[in-house]
């Protein structure tokens, strides 16, 4: 589909903020439903968060639950540093080695803070 057509100056920091913004807001939903929180907000969260310390809280939580919210949530850091790098004008230019990153790459990936080779890069480490 994008090959059909093309976009003038491609991922533009509107564009960018508006995936962006959806994809925050879908990854919140996500986590509020991992965390039960948008289940019965006014029985299922105050019971599990109010039972007692944070040990119990962790207890109900099982490994799976925890590796999704992890993983969900360092994606929304993700999206929310990108936003902030849409704020400070360096949306787009990959942190580690300061060159642009693909419009390509920015479609796909709209969170992206790397260019494809600083991010296999970090991914090794
Ligand atoms: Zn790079």
């Amino acid at each position: 589909m994008p090959s059909a057509r093309r976009y003038g100056s491609g991922m533009n920091a509107d564009t960018a903020k508006t995936a962006l913004t959806s994809e925050r807001e879908r990854l919140l939903n996500d986590l509020a439903h991992l965390r039960g929180e948008l289940v019965d907000p006014g029985r299922d969260s105050a019971e599990r968060l109010g039972a007692g310390s944070d040990d119990s809280v962790e207890t109900l939580t099982n490994e799976l639950d925890e590796g999704m919210e992890d993983d969900l949530q360092s994606s929304l850091d993700e999206v929310d540093e990108a936003l902030k790098r849409i704020g400070d004008g360096t949306y787009g230019i990959c942190i580690d080695c300061g060159q642009p990153i693909p419009d390509k790459r920015l479609e796909a990936l709209p969170a992206s803070a790397r260019c494809i080779e600083c991010q296999s890069k970090s991914e090794r480490r």
